[in-house]
């Protein structure tokens, strides 16, 4: 490895795609390395230490899921993953894989560049300074943005980068309903509305570690964090 250069893992069994990703992603400048099954994955992973994965689901020996818990559970990448179908990413989400962006096939080498460098951007952004220094508590929910944890009944919750943002932007507008679009592009960096599902997975994946109740559904509209009482 070498340098300053940003290192992706590009982890994809199927040899053109692969080869597709890997070459867009070294002619914008990333290092890049390639794996095709799940155990050469685990090891690149741990062997070159990516600052990003971009993770196929179906894989020869393990699946993207179980190399993304294994990646995880020694030490913190980002992960997007590549799935086949929209309700695949939400099957996914909802199994709280810990990707923290999804993008369907198939896709446009612009779209995972761009989404590439968004997670990268919104990983790598310091913890901003809540307001008032401490943490703000919503229901059972507590919540400090400068150290970017989340607790609930007292016990801390691992929340993925982007389920933190997700929840630190509804906190910082609670009672007001933001749309899907809004949503996408507060907190995913993204200007083009296409891919609300992910708002979707991801609220789904905040309400299964934090609460039913804690995120309102506006039908037709979008999502708001109920007011404190
Ligand atoms: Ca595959």
């Amino acid at each position: 490895m070498t340098g300053n250069e940003t290192r992706v893992l590009v982890v994809e069994d199927e040899p053109t795609i692969a080869r597709a990703v890997a070459d867009r992603l070294v002619a914008e400048g990333f290092g890049v390395e390639v794996a095709g099954d799940g155990p050469s994955a685990v090891e690149r992973a741990r062997a070159y230490e990516p600052h990003l994965i971009v993770l196929d689901v179906m894989l020869p020996g393990f699946d993207g899921l179980e190399v993304c818990r294994r990646v995880q559970a020694e030490r913190f990448v980002p992960v997007l993953m590549l799935t086949a179908r929209d309700d695949e990413t939400d099957l996914l989400v909802g199994l709280g894989v810990g990707a923290d962006d999804y993008v369907t096939k198939p896709f446009s080498m612009r779209e995972l560049v761009a989404r590439i460098r968004a997670v990268l951007r919104r990983v790598g952004r310091p913890a901003m300074d809540a307001a008032d220094g401490g943490a703000v508590r919503v229901g059972e929910v507590e919540v400090d943005e400068r150290a970017r944890r989340v607790r609930r009944d007292g016990s801390e919750v691992h929340l993925t980068p982007t389920e933190f943002d997700l929840l630190a932007c509804l906190l910082r507008n609670q009672g007001t309903v933001l749309t899907r679009a809004v949503l996408l592009e507060q907190v995913w960096d993204w200007a083009d509305a296409s891919g609300t599902r992910v708002v979707d997975s991801h609220v789904k994946a905040l309400r299964r570690k934090l609460g039913q109740e804690l995120i309102r559904t506006v039908h037709g509209v979008g999502y708001s964090l109920e007011v404190a009482s």
